[in-house]
Formats: C-alpha cells, sequence, structure tokens
C-alpha cells in the first residue's frame, strides 16, 4: 500500500505579502527537498481538488462563509485579524486547502492509499466555526474529521496537533463530541491563549510544552499521555494537524526540535496505524523557517512510507 501526496497550485494566489511567514514559497521549498532526496518518487503525487460546501458547513456557520466571500478584495490585501491576510485569490486557495484535505482523506478511507499528506495552505487549525486567525480561514482537519463521521460512518477519529501552537479552531468546533479525540501538544503558555484546558472537555489532552522545550520532552508526553488515550480510544482513522515550527531554527514558536523529532513523531503515528490497520491523513499546518521546514516535513513524509512497524518503544497490544 502507497503513501499518497496531495498539493495544488492556485495556493500562489494566496498572496500574504513579502514580509509574511506563511507564504507559498513554503510549500516549493518542501517539494524540492522532497525531490532532492529521492522521497518524491516514492509518492504517489496528486493535483488537489476544490471543496464541496457542505463539507464545510459542518464545521463552519454560513453566516462566516459568506462574509468571507464579501470581504475578500478584487486587489491587493486587507487583514481578516492582526496577522492573517487576504488576498483576491485567498478563498480560491482556502477552498482547495479543504477540497485537498477531503480528497486525500476519501482516498485513505477508501483504500486508496494506506496514509497521506495534504501539503496545502492557508493552514487551518487556529480557525473556529465563525472566525479567521492565525493564518487560517477553514479548519481543514476538523472539516475532514466531520466528514470521515458523517459520510464514512467512522465512529471514532483521532486528530493529533503537533504544531507549536494549540489548535484552538479544531477544539472550538469538534469540543465534548465523543467520536472525536484531540490530542495536541504545544507551546505553552504561548499564542492562541485560548485556554482550551483539558479538565474543561471531555475529548481532550494537551501536552504542554514549556518554553525552550526539545523533542526529548516531546517524545516522554506523547509516550505517556497521548498513546494510553489512544490505545483506549481506538480510533478507526488517524487525522494529523502537522505543523513544524517546533523546529529550534522556526521564527514563531520557542521550542527547539531537531529535524529528527519531525521523523520519530511519523514513525510513531506509521507503527501505531500499522499495527492495527487503520489509515491515517497528515494535513499540513505550520512551518516557517524554509530550510527547517522542507527538511522536516521531508523527514516526516519519509516516515510515513514504512511498510513494517520501525519503533522499538512501544509495546503492542
Ligand atoms: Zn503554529
Amino acid at each position: 500500500m502507497s503513501t499518497g501526496y496531495y498539493a495544488f497550485h492556485q495556493h500562489f494566489g494566496h498572496d500574504t505579502g513579502e514580509d509574511h511567514p506563511e507564504q507559498a514559497s513554503r510549500i516549493t521549498a518542501l517539494e524540492e527537498v522532497l525531490k532532492a532526496t529521492g522521497v518524491w518518487d516514492k509518492l504517489i503525487i496528486h493535483e488537489g481538488k476544490s471543496a464541496h460546501l457542505p463539507d464545510i458547513l459542518r464545521a463552519h456557520s454560513k453566516a462566516y462563509v459568506d462574509q468571507l466571500h464579501l470581504i475578500q478584495p478584487e486587489h491587493g490585501t486587507i487583514l481578516v485579524d492582526d496577522d492573517t491576510p487576504m488576498s483576491s485569490g485567498t478563498l480560491e486557495a482556502a477552498l482547495h486547502s479543504v477540497g485537498t484535505t477531503t480528497q486525500a482523506l476519501d482516498d485513505v478511507l477508501n483504500g486508496v492509499h494506506r496514509n497521506a499528506f495534504a501539503a496545502i495552505r492557508p493552514p487551518g487549525h487556529h480557525a473556529e466555526r465563525k472566525k479567521s486567525m492565525g493564518f487560517c480561514f477553514f479548519n481543514n482537519s476538523a472539516i475532514a474529521a466531520l466528514r470521515a463521521a458523517d459520510v464514512h460512518h467512522m465512529q471514532r477519529i483521532a486528530i493529533l496537533d503537533f504544531d507549536a501552537h494549540q489548535g484552538n479552531g479544531t477544539i472550538d468546533i469538534l469540543q465534548n463530541d465523543q467520536r472525536f479525540l484531540l490530542l495536541s501538544a504545544f507551546q505553552h503558555p504561548f499564542y492562541p491563549y485560548t485556554h482550551y484546558e483539558q479538565n474543561k472537555y471531555t475529548n481532550l489532552i494537551n501536552v504542554h510544552l514549556p518554553q525552550g522545550a526539545d523533542g526529548e520532552i516531546f517524545r516522554k508526553g506523547v509516550i505517556e499521555q497521548w498513546e494510553p488515550a489512544l490505545r483506549r480510544f481506538a480510533p478507526e482513522v488517524i487525522i494529523v494537524s502537522a505543523g513544524f515550527d517546533a523546529h529550534r531554527c522556526d521564527p514563531m514558536a520557542e521550542l527547539n526540535f531537531e529535524d529528527r523529532d519531525f521523523l520519530w513523531i511519523s514513525e510513531w503515528i506509521n507503527d501505531y496505524c500499522l499495527k492495527r490497520r487503520i489509515p491515517w491523513l497528515a494535513v499540513l499546518e505550520g512551518g516557517y523557517n524554509l530550510k527547517a521546514f522542507g527538511t522536516s516535513a521531508t523527514l516526516f513524509i519519509a516516515g510515513m512510507l514504512a511498510q513494517e512497524p520501525t519503533q522499538q518503544s512501544e509495546t503492542t497490544n
């Protein structure tokens, strides 16, 4: 069984301006490293599609979606919040982010691929039901999770988020819905300061990473906090909000992950899924130092390719 890679050219129309960290060159940087390392040749490449509106409306209000269409500028850029620019091509890109994510979801759930990586932008995990923020407009991972439940009739869907920032939007949309288990690891306290504390929600596990935390602290949190919750929940599919801004070179957070930590988490998830024969999907979130991002995301994708469990740390059950 293969690994699918999904991307689309319409993201170039989402122009965030020269000085913004979330820019089109991120995807270019990733694909350059994928090709230079030979990983690209091992993937099945797909051109992404635009979204179906009903998928978006499971996660966002109609009024919110309508408002985004009304405010999109014909020329130049506007700021939707302090750090979220919108240009004339933003909605087309955001709709392709959603459509490409759901396309990748459908493919892994229909057995086309064992797992898949959606290289999309704009990202999604900060987008709440009625609010754009943190570079995000539509919550791609939450939309995929709701489609898995409503269209594919999955009853237990786990969402793992290792972006350096808490995925407040995903929690806003999926909170206290027992079909979904939300496992998150992020710098705390830090942006978005939304105070989604796990003792207030029935389906949320937070791993707090203090400023300066390295990959060892992250790995410990995953094994001690994520893994037992994942085993109890026994998901039928895993959706990963894959952010790479916990890297020590990233300008948008204050964590100290190395390249190899992103290979480790990919292998950890892949091993878990291989042993239980469950499909998984990774959806791109952050990662802003182009060199560090290209290398770490390539290692992550390389980790998805393994057909046999690769780690010794996990015991079977
Ligand atoms: Zn982030």
